[in-house]
């Protein structure tokens, strides 16, 4: 009985049963630690090229070992890291495990590809990005060609220092795609005028077409003003052959999805890709 009861008490202590702010810091304390003791991950998504039929890229994927909890995906952590403004010292360290994971793949002589890393906006707009950035391709003598920086709709497009960094980063001879196209607001006027060279489909679209016509619509009308004001387009979320095709019908240079390749971490994605 007396263990009964124990077992009781433990689960009034339950993290579910703590109020949101308290686990909300808890959480941030653990992610801190995890950084510290190298509990984050990256993982790799193959961009495939229809035309040429290669695997050209790779997206990197955050992932968080955690101790207790196992394998944790970045909706767990990323919003709390964005509102906590961890994202800071977590995005820096990304972007050096991704110059670093290039150079290393390029020490082993594989062919280079390109890698697209995730931006937040707090991270975009922090005044030591673009330092950190430079520093981090130097170090590690990353070729800027080969680095995409994934951003959302939400930076600021209008915002005269976001453009200013958007140009730096041009500047640098790094690459800039619009994630998650088509979700946010951003004004086609400032995507024309902007240093950017790729729009990411949103899976959400993808993943529905062949039976949405709304979507069908919007997919095919992506394709035709990126192929227009020449920007390069991704289809994410691509799990069906059928889509496939008609992407290949549409235009769509480069696909990503369950269909060629889930995320996997770096030795299974260079022994299956590289
Ligand atoms: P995202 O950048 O749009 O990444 C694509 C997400 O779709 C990934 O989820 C990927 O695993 C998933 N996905 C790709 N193909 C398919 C498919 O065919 N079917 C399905 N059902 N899903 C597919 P993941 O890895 O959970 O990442 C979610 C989001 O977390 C990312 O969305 C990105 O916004 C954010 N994120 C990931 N890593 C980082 C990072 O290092 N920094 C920042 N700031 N955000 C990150
Ligand atoms: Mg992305
Ligand atoms: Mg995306
Ligand atoms: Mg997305």
């Amino acid at each position: 009985a007396a263990k009964k009861s124990h077992g009781k008490r433990w689960l009034f202590y339950d993290e579910t049963y703590l109020p949101a702010e308290q686990s909300k810091l808890e959480l941030e304390k653990e992610m801190r630690y995890g950084l510290e003791r190298g509990e984050f991950q990256l993982h790799f998504q193959p961009l495939y090229r229809i035309d040429t039929n290669t695997v050209s890229g790779a997206e990197v994927l955050m992932r968080w070992e955690h101790p207790e909890r196992g394998l944790l995906f970045p909706n767990t952590f990323i919003p709390l890291a964005e509102e906590s403004r961890f994202i800071i010292p977590l995005g820096r360290w990304m972007i050096r495990e991704v110059c670093r994971q290039w150079s290393c793949w390029k020490t082993q002589e594989y062919e280079p590809i390109s890698l697209a890393v995730n931006i937040s906006v707090n991270q975009f707009l922090h005044p030591d990005f673009l330092a950190e950035l430079e520093d981090a391709l130097r170090e590690y003598e990353m070729d800027p060609a080969y680095l995409e920086l994934e951003i959302t709709e939400n930076i600021p497009f209008s915002d005269s220092y976001a453009i200013a960094v958007l140009e730096h980063i041009k500047q640098l001879g790094i690459r800039i795609s619009i994630d998650d196209f088509g979700t946010g607001y951003s004004s086609l006027q400032y995507i024309q005028r902007l240093p950017v060279h790729t729009l990411k489909i949103d899976r959400a679209f993808v993943c529905d077409m062949m039976h949405n016509r709304n979507n069908k619509v919007l997919v095919e009308t992506i394709l035709l003003m990126a192929k227009q004001l020449d920007l390069d387009v991704v289809a994410e979320g691509v799990e069906e052959q059928e889509q496939l095709e008609f992407l290949k019908e549409n235009g769509c240079a480069l696909v990503q999805g369950y269909l060629i390749g889930k995320p996997t971490e770096a030795v299974l994605f260079r022994s299956k890709w590289l």
